[in-house]
Order: structure tokens, then sequence, then C-alpha cells
């Protein structure tokens, strides 16, 4: 049996690859479940982020589904990496595999969630085409994505801009027709590395406003056959293993313990072996590489070189070598012919610390040194506001009256990154302080959704009423999280979007679990394995409250 209207088990929120999965887990478990999601398609960041050169930075066998042999052996990627149009069409195919599309609700926006003592279900509130709808659930999971909320700088006279203002978080559907346009990108992570490429090869011109340069390295795409895929899949059990056990989720050969006590040789031959490899395995060329500042600058500066024997001119090659932070404490970025792209007489990059923006006008922007651009179209490629916001975007409200705003006014507190004290029956699928971000997420995804559903088949099956986590719990996954974060490099980095900096108010905390995908299992295991320790599962007339 499928739902009803307004009485549902479960309400999950998103239709990106965590919704989705969880629908299709929740379906074989005969609950009455459904999926409501913003947007008009599925798909979630591969739905939004339909911009020029869209495309995944792990291979594309590593960035997709384990959980069914069956549909790992049916579908067959065409490229190393996956592009954006290819993992939407995937993630169709899984949803009409699993036939549960009827269970997915589009153009559905959850605006708001309130727990209900009396009757221990969560009321939500949905907007949708036909108006605003209430639905009631026992269960309810934020599948709403760590990246799904774009955030967009606040500029003086951006109003007064009279072209095309294009957000890659955000992308029309409709392709805007940008050919022989003077554009404009701001933002050079992963997403504006990618689109930087492809816009230059069809603008008038390109200038690209500088903030924070990533450390970029090659991708190495190529296209596979249909007989290569196979031979891959052949060897699929072994690669699955070797991710199992690797932090990120993705397996890359280590040449090393550490990268500063190595010689200069051997230093040079790994870091050029990872880099010829293409990908991110450079960052794994070594142990220590993310612990150890000394050995992460032998690195950076490594990258940096690299940079600058690509790109010609000297003064865009300063401007995108000017990185302050240890490679790999921000997202390190993939790419295809991003730096070449600079050698291009009508691409030209402005360093925004050197030369400030002063304003926009109607007609460009305007630069500190009075300097006026004119532009066609501004693209943002700016970034999120990443793991608590697109959750705290809902107006929650839990035990007691208490809203999850008010919860989190210090920062992101839960247990496992799954659950918050006060707000029972309530889950996150790779939420603030589970591995999300700081792995491939699509494995990340696949630990919490079969740990989830296993959790709701246990609670019905001992008519449980209420789940919710122990204080104490939550409060030693905490420092956990935040201890990791010490040891990292990225903790030199309190000014970057992992700690919420690039947030205006958004408290500076870490935002995920950086222990790694085998220790994140083993962590579950646990808790699965000792009754779920560490929650409270109540049944009706006790209490859960710790
Ligand atoms: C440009 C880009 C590139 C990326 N590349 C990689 C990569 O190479 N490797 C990697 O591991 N990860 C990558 N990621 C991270 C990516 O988000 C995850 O890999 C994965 O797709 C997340 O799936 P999800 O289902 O958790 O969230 P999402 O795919 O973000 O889906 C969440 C969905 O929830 C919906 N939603 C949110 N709030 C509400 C609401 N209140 N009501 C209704 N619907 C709502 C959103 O519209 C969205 O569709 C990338 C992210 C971006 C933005």
């Amino acid at each position: 049996m499928h739902e009803g209207t307004g009485e549902l088990d479960l309400v999950i929120v998103g239709a990106g690859f965590a919704g989705i999965h969880m629908l299709q887990r929740a379906r074989a478990d005969g609950l009455r479940a459904r999926v409501y999601e913003r947007g008009a398609g599925i798909g979630g960041t591969w739905y939004w982020n339909r911009y020029p050169g869209a495309r995944c930075d792990f291979d594309s066998f590593d960035y997709s589904y384990e959980f069914d042999p069956e549909l790992e052996r049916e579908w067959v990627w065409s490229e190393r990496y996956p592009s954006q149009p290819e993992i939407l069409r995937y993630l169709d195919h899984v949803v009409d595999r699993y036939g549960i599309r009827d269970g997915i609700q589009l153009n559905a926006t959850v605006t708001a969630a309130r727990w209900d003592e009396a009757s221990g279900r969560w009321v939500v509130t949905v907007d949708g085409a036909a108006g605003r709808e209430t639905v009631t659930a026992k269960w309810l999971v934020l599948a709403v994505g760590a990246l799904s909320r774009p955030q967009l700088p606040d500029y003086d006279g951006l109003d007064d801009f009279a072209g095309l203002q294009l957000v890659a978080g955000d992308w029309p559907e409709t392709e805007p027709d940008l050919a022989g346009k003077r554009i404009a990108v701001m933002g050079t992570g992963s997403s504006g590395v990618q689109v930087i490429p492809s816009l230059a090869q069809i603008a008038e011109r390109l200038t690209v406003l500088v903030r924070t340069p990533s450390y970029v390295v090659p991708a190495r795409n190529h296209q596979v056959s249909a007989a290569e895929y196979q031979e891959l899949l052949a060897g699929g059990a072994e690669r699955r293993e070797r991710n199992r056990n690797a932090p990120l989720g993705v397996h890359f050969p280590s040449y090393g313990p550490s990268a500063k006590a190595a010689s200069a040789d051997e230093r040079e031959a790994a870091f050029q072996s990872a880099w010829d490899a293409g990908g991110s395995a450079i960052l794994s060329a070594f142990d220590d590489l993310l612990v150890d500042v000394e050995s992460n600058e032998l690195l950076a500066e490594w990258l940096r070189a690299k940079a600058r024997g690509i790109v010609r001119d000297p003064a865009i090659a300063a401007t995108l070598t000017s990185q302050t932070y240890p490679v790999g404490a921000r997202r390190i970025v993939i790419d295809t012919d991003f730096y070449e792209t600079f050698n291009r007489d009508d691409v030209d990059a402005v360093d925004l610390n050197a030369t400030p923006i002063a304003r926009f006008t109607r007609d460009g922007v305007r630069l500190a040194d009075e300097r006026e651009i004119p532009l066609d179209a501004i693209v943002f490629a700016t970034g999120y506001d990443a793991g608590t916001g697109p959750i705290l975007a809902i107006d929650i409200v839990g035990r007691d009256g208490r809203g999850l705003r008010e919860a989190w006014a210090g920062g992101p507190a839960t247990h496992l990154g799954i659950q918050v004290v006060g707000f029972p029956n309530l889950f996150m699928i790779s939420g603030p302080q589970s591995p999300s971000i700081m792995a491939n997420v699509v494995k990340a995804i696949e630990q919490h959704v079969p740990f989830l559903a296993d959790l709701i088949a246990h609670a019905e099956a001992h008519g449980v009423r209420t789940v919710e986590p122990e204080p104490a719990a939550a409060a030693d996954w905490g420092a956990q999280v935040d201890g990791i974060a010490q040891i990292l490099v990225h903790s030199r980095a309190t000014g970057s979007w992992y700690f919420g900096a690039n947030v205006p108010g958004k408290p500076n905390a870490f935002l995920a679990y950086a222990g790694g995908i085998p220790a994140y299992r083993n962590v579950l295991a646990d808790v699965e394995a000792s009754g779920y320790e560490g929650f409270v599962l109540a049944k009706a007339g006790e209490t859960s409250e710790g």
C-alpha cells in the first residue's frame, strides 16, 4: 500500500541521491512514504546545476549507488567522470526502475514542520503548485542536501545592472543565449572552474573575478566505451571494497607516509604520478598531506608551480596562485582546461583582493581603481550556505515549541549528524556533523539510508513511539567532530565555507565529521549492534527525554 493524502508514515524532503534512495528503501519496507521536492524535476544538485560544463569530480562508477548489484550491472556510464545530464538520466532510471516516481511530489517546498506531542507526529507544511498543503507523518527525513542553497554576494548596484544575472547552482532550464556576450564569472571553486572554460568558448570576452583561488588539478576525463566499462565492472567488487576502506569513500594510491620525510625525487615522482592520474588523487599521495602543514605546503607550492607553468601572463598566474590556505582545506578542484583558458586573448582575471569591486552599474562592474568592465551577463559561482542552510530554511519546531534555529544558534549540534536533541523522529541524511561534504557524498548517503531505514523498521517492530538522541551522546559527538577538525589542516582555514564563514552571521563551526567513511561506518555499526545506544527509543507512555 502506498500513501493516502494527508497521513503518512514518512515524509522525505528532497529528491536528490538521498531522498530517492530513502524512498526506494521505505517503499521496500512497506512504509507509506512521500518525497516533497522544491524543484520541477528530480535529481537535486544535478537538477539545479545545469550550467555548461557541470560534472562530478569522482569517477562515475564510484559516484553511483551500490545498494543493488542489478542496478550496478545494468547502468553503463559513458565517461570517466559523469556529466550533469548523464547523472540526471541515471537518477531518472533509478526512479523508474524501482517504480517510485508516483511517490515524489515536485514543485513542492516544505516550509515548516512542527512536532505534535499529543499525536507523536510531525505536522509538515508544503507550499506547492496547488497552494498550501499540510501532511502529518510519524517520521520526517530531511534529505535536503548539504549544497542546495546558493549563497549570493551582496554588492551595491546589483539591482541596477541591466544585463543577465545567472547563478551556477540555479541555472535556467532553458539555456540562456550567452554566445558573443561579455560575461563575468565570479567564483573559482568547483562550479567556476567548470563553467569558465565552457563560457570562454562562446563569449566575446570573459572576465573572471577571483576572490579565493582554488588549487586546481587536471581531471583527465575521457570517454569510456561499453566494453571498457564492462571490464571495469568485472573488477567492481574489489574496487568497492577498496573504496569502503578509504576515508573519502574513494580509494587513491598513497606513495608514502610523509611528504616532508620523502626525498625531493620521491616527492616529485609521487606528485607527478597523481597529477598524471588526474582527479583528487593528489591529496592522498602522502598520508600526512591533510594533517601536517609543512607537508601540505610542499604540495601547495608544487601545485602553484604547475599553474605558473601553464598560465602565460605572469599577473594572471599570480592571481590564480595567491592561495593563502592549505591545499585540501577547501575542496580541491579538478579541471579540464581551466588554466589553459587564461591563455586566450579574450579571457582576463581580476584579483578582487588587490582591486575590490566598488559597485555594479547598469552596464557592468566598477572596480575600486575606477576601472569599468562592461558586461552583458554575470555568472555567480559563489558557493552555498552549506550544511545547515537548507535545513534552517525550514521553520522546524520540536518538543516544547523549541525551534531548530534557536537550538542551533551557536552552530549545528547533533548526534552522529543524524538527529538533534529535542526533535524526536526527525532525521537528516548527509546532515551537518556527518561525513557528507568531507567524502564522496553518494557513499555517505549510502551509509545513512540503510541505518535510518533499519532504525525505523526496528522502532516499528518494537512499538516505539519516539526516537531521540541522548543529550550526553550528542554532546560527545559534537566534541568528536570538533576534535577531529582540529587535527586537520582545515582548522587553518576557518575563513572557509567548511566553517560557514562565507555566510554573514553564520556561527563559525566545522560542518562535517572528518573521521572518514570507514570510521563512521564502524560507529553506525556499533550503535546498531548495541540496540541503538545513544538514542532513547520510547514506547507510548514512556518519556524519551533523556
Ligand atoms: C555543483 C556541485 C558539484 C558537486 N560535485 C560533487 C562531486 O563531484 N562529488 C560529490 O561527492 N559530491 C558533489 N557534490 C555534492 C552533491 O550535492 C552530492 O554529491 C549529492 O548530489 C547530494 O545529494 P542529496 O540528495 O543529499 O542532496 P541534493 O542533491 O542537494 O538534493 C536535495 C534536494 O532537496 C531539495 N530541497 C531542499 N530544501 C527543500 C525544501 N524545504 N522543500 C523541498 N525540497 C527541498 C532541493 O531542491 C534538492 O533538490 C556537488 C555539489 C554541487 C552543488
